[in-house]
């Protein structure tokens, strides 16, 4: 079996038979007897959901309707981070929070979660001095219990001879800092939760869409299903319901005609994908032309530059020609390239939307100041219904919220037999060092490993 946090690819191949049998099997198991919970969504949210229950003893199903992380979760940024710029709108307790969870993570993922350097470049006239903002990260490490490397100044001298291609004429110097970055990737960081929650008997399934749930007469929710790749139709019973759908999370929650305080507006953000800008391994960090933190980020051989913010109605998102401009036109302005980037060096593109959650009162007012509205997550519970949504969030915050998920279902009345058991983390470093000694032949097979350098 293979220990959970292993990133290469040739282990998937090794795997992909089985796996599709067993997804058939699990399919088959689905519609037998009533589970404890059914979590509907298989992105981050719900992965550590059904990882943390099942762990913990309770009888779990998992569903989405495409791959697992195959939407918002793999569309990220791979940043493991505390918030720095919740610091701006002075959310304190944010800033704690998710500075607590990176830690967290560092600690439990020490071969795919590491502490990675942000080198920031300050503009001269920019809304914050650089003095101030310097004193930021200060108080930034010292919110996350200096758990990383220190912060320091960087003036212009420095910044040319470590990071040339950074273009200086604006500048008045820079700082940098530390955060995380998910080594391994967003999707792959999902997929282990799941792998994890396989092993302890959940019944997971990809391509299963929920068509809406209702309730029979002894309250034992109903799913109606649909098994995307063969068109069949399928019921699911689960004492508890559990919407991990993200951005779907309230057309879900309509379609159970389940009625929430919450909801979610979405923000668009996108990366490209281009050949590798800077060999050093750390994040350049600039404040694009709409004051936003604005990314250069390692991505194995390539560079990933992003992202954007902008309101969209619909989850269903691609990229335009305008935000393409956008991100070529505050990147060309910042870096000193041989030849400036066009669409032509962009390799792939990530485009998703960031499911904000805001309070339905709020919907319409509230919201005006689109880019101070808050990136935290919010578990809401229908005690009656025995109903859970899970609306907002971030990779970062993700074991949070499968402590949280697994304390709301106890209190709805499903007894976890196992409170204490440990659901995340990689295996010891013996596992770890035993599982590549394992792997080595096929190292000579031609097929590529994925770990970074
Ligand atoms: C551009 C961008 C950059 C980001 N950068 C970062 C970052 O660096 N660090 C960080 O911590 N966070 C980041 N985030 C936020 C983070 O990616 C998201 O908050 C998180 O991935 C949302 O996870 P989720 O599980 O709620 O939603 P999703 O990943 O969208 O999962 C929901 C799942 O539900 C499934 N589903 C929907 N409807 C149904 C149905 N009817 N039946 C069955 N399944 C269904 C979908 O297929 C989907 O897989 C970023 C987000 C974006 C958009």
């Amino acid at each position: 079996m293979r220990p959970p946090g292993m990133p290469t690819r040739r282990v998937d191949a090794m795997f992909s038979g089985s796996m599709s049998s067993l997804r058939s099997a699990n399919v088959r198991r689905l519609v037998q007897g009533t589970f404890d919970v059914l979590v509907v969504g298989g992105g981050i949210n719900g992965a550590v959901s059904a990882a943390c229950l099942a762990a913990r003893g309770a009888k779990v199903a998992l569903i989405d309707k495409g791959d697992f992380a195959g939407f918002t979760s793999q569309q990220s940024s791979n940043l493991a981070w505390g918030g720095i710029k919740y610091m701006e709108s002075l959310e304190f307790p944010l800033v704690r929070k998710l500075c607590m969870s990176r830690n967290h993570l560092i600690r439990s993922y020490p071969s795919t979660v590491r502490e990675i350097r942000f080198y920031a470049v300050h503009e001269r006239g920019f809304r914050h001095g650089l003095w101030k903002l310097l004193l930021g990260t200060w108080l930034y490490w010292l919110i996350g219990n200096f758990f990383t490397k220190a912060p320091r100044l960087l003036g212009r001298e420095a910044i040319a001879r470590e990071e040339p291609i950074i273009a200086l004429d604006k500048s008045d110097g820079g700082f940098e800092y530390s955060d995380a970055y998910l080594h391994d990737n967003d999707a792959r960081f999902v997929w282990n939760f799941i792998r994890g929650a396989l092993n302890y008997g959940c019944v997971a399934a990809n391509y299963i869409e929920s068509l809406g749930s209702t309730k029979d007469d002894d309250g034992v929710w109903i799913t109606r299903v649909k098994d995307v790749t063969s068109g069949e139709e399928m019921t699911i019973r689960s004492r508890v319901l559990v919407n991990a759908c993200g951005p779907f999370v309230d057309t879900m929650n309509v379609e159970s005609k389940q009625p929430t305080e919450h909801a979610h507006v979405f923000s668009k953000g996108i990366h490209l994908i281009v050949d590798r800008l800077t060999p050093n391994a750390r994040v350049l960090t600039f404040f694009a032309d709409d004051g936003r933190l604005f990314f250069v980020i390692p991505m194995g051989p390539r560079t990933c530059i992003g992202t954007t913010d902008s309101r969209v109605d619909s989850p269903v998102t691609h990229v335009t020609d305008e935000d393409r401009r956008f991100v070529l036109d505050n990147i060309n302005k910042r870096l000193r390239l041989p030849k400036k980037l066009t669409e032509a060096d962009v390799i792939a593109e990530r485009c998703g939307v960031r499911p904000l959650v805001i309070t339905k009162r709020a919907t319409g007012k509230g919201t005006s100041d689109w880019m101070q509205l808050s990136r935290k997550h919010v578990v809401e519970v229908d005690a009656k219904t025995r109903h859970v949504s899970i609306f907002g969030g971030k990779l970062t915050d993700c074991l949070n919220v499968g402590e949280e998920i697994a304390a709301h279902v106890q209190d709805l009345g499903i007894p976890l037999s196992y409170p204490d058991a440990r659901w995340y983390g990689e295996p010891p470093e013996q596992t770890r060092l035993e599982f590549l000694h394992q792997a080595e032949p096929f190292q000579h097979s031609g097929i590529r490993s994925l770990e970074f350098t």
